[in-house]
């Protein structure tokens, strides 16, 4: 741990003062009086995302069905559009991004192209601990195939319930292994895989590798070509800010862009011949061919101011932020919470190489704690079975936000103020 952190307030500030990045926050929309840590489950509004939306809904009042060409940013080119922007910050080629569908469609979409089960190779290979969407996908996948899920998905164990071993998942690569889907940040843990070692290794025995890097992209620095990943998904309203239920991204390696799509629609149809509505699919030789339907413009939009700030103060500052303010986290929790009566726990990967953008603090009354936290105006989320997360965003987050939550965390247990909450289940935690 980074013993050059002090404990006292004062050290925050100074920390703020020294921050690059500190600026940015004035271009975000803050929740009033409050100490926002969930851009890891929703990021916050940008101010030029909203010029973004509010100039859309202008485009579609003035222009009707001239938008899709005469809008600033063309809808008919949007996806294409947005998809170059990100594909700087995920180090792929403008061609093998595109801002399409969700996070699960893409998923749908991306899997059954690349899952080609047949007489040797017949399992998909995830892990158990990835979000439970990922997991019902690639079950469903399996079963599309007429294949037995039980036989044929092979999740990953985990020895600790909190991290995965990546030796013990190439062990898992055998040959009869047809796909490899993993995460790249774990949701709960956050723990980061090694990407680049994994595609790697399933490379070395003939295997494709996806990931899904909803809770990766836009924390840190990926190089999907690089790496020569197969293909790639994440959502956008987590660290890029593109809005509740936006638009998500997917990336596939130019080496597939012969490969047909697995799901057609008349949106990855060769672009400049959509309009002759030919009855057969001809698809774009490009990451646009997975595209399915019409893309939904106003869920797109804000994701064009969102990137222009990300892109502006570069994906390896945010990175950098957010490894400095996530250890200094962890060493708060560490130095003064760590013991009786707290007991609080880090349950995040110490390496800066093996996390991502949230660190999750562990306690036996996760679920009370995050409830009375948000009494507090500090917004968390909670992951059970007793997962406090906490995300400081590099982009609107202060040092001085993530001392003064540890200063509530420790407040809530002095007070025992989480007892005058319900054990209960919540609708949204
Ligand atoms: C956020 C997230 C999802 C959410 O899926 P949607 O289809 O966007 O609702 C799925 N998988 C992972 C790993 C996520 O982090």
């Amino acid at each position: 741990m980074d013993s050059a952190f002090k404990v006292a307030e004062e050290y925050s500030q100074q920390l703020d003062l020294q921050d690059p990045l500190s600026g940015y926050r004035l271009k975000f929309h803050i929740p009033p009086n409050t100490i926002y840590m969930d851009g890891n489950s929703l990021g916050l509004l940008a101010k030029n995302s909203e010029d973004c939306v509010l100039r859309a809904l202008n485009e579609w009042k003035t222009l009707g069905i001239q938008g899709w060409l005469n809008a600033d940013l063309p809808w008919f080119h949007m996806a294409e559009e947005l998809g170059a922007q990100c594909a700087q910050i995920v180090g792929a080629l403008p061609t093998e991004v595109v801002a399409t569908g969700t996070t699960t469609v893409n998923i749908h979409s991306l899997v059954n192209t690349f899952y080609q089960p047949d007489d040797l190779r017949t399992k998909i290979l995830g892990d158990e601990l990835n979000f439970p969407s990922d997991i019902y996908a690639l079950t469903s996948a399996v079963k599309l195939r007429g294949l037995d899920p039980n036989k044929n998905l092979i999740l990953a164990p985990s020895r600790d319930g909190r991290t995965l071993d990546e030796k013990q998942i190439v062990e898992l690569m055998t040959d009869d292994v047809a796909l490899v889907f993993l995460p790249s940040v774990l949701y709960r843990s956050g723990q980061l895989l090694d990407m680049k070692t994994l595609t790697e290794q399933a490379h070395r025995r003939g295997i494709p590798i996806g990931f899904d890097c909803s809770h990766s992209v836009g924390a840190i620095p990926h190089f999907f070509d690089e790496w020569q990943v197969d293909f790639a998904l994440w959502c956008s309203y987590k660290y890029l800010n593109g809005g509740p239920g936006g638009t998500a991204f997917l990336y596939v390696n130019e080496n597939h862009f012969t490969v047909e799509p697995a799901l057609a629609g008349w949106f990855g149809h060769v672009k400049e011949r959509q309009f002759d509505m030919a009855p057969n699919f001809e698809h774009a030789r490009s990451a646009g061919g997975w595209q399915i339907s019409s893309p939904a413009i106003l869920s797109s939009v804000p994701l064009e101011g969102s990137l222009k700030i990300i892109l502006e103060a570069g994906i390896q500052a945010i990175r950098r932020k957010s490894l400095t303010m996530t250890s200094y986290l962890m060493f708060l929790i560490d130095e003064l919470l760590s013991e009786d009566p707290y007991n609080y726990a880090v349950g995040t990967p110490r390496e800066a190489k093996r996390r991502g953008g949230h660190v999750a603090i562990e306690h036996e009354e996760g679920s009370r704690i995050s409830e009375a936290l948000r009494v507090r105006n500090v917004i968390p989320d909670f992951r059970p079975p007793n997962i406090v997360r906490i995300a400081p965003s590099p982009l609107y987050s202060t040092y001085n936000e993530v001392w003064r939550v540890v200063q509530h965390l420790k407040e809530i247990i002095d007070s025992k103020e989480y007892e005058r909450f319900s054990k209960g289940r919540k609708l949204i935690s």
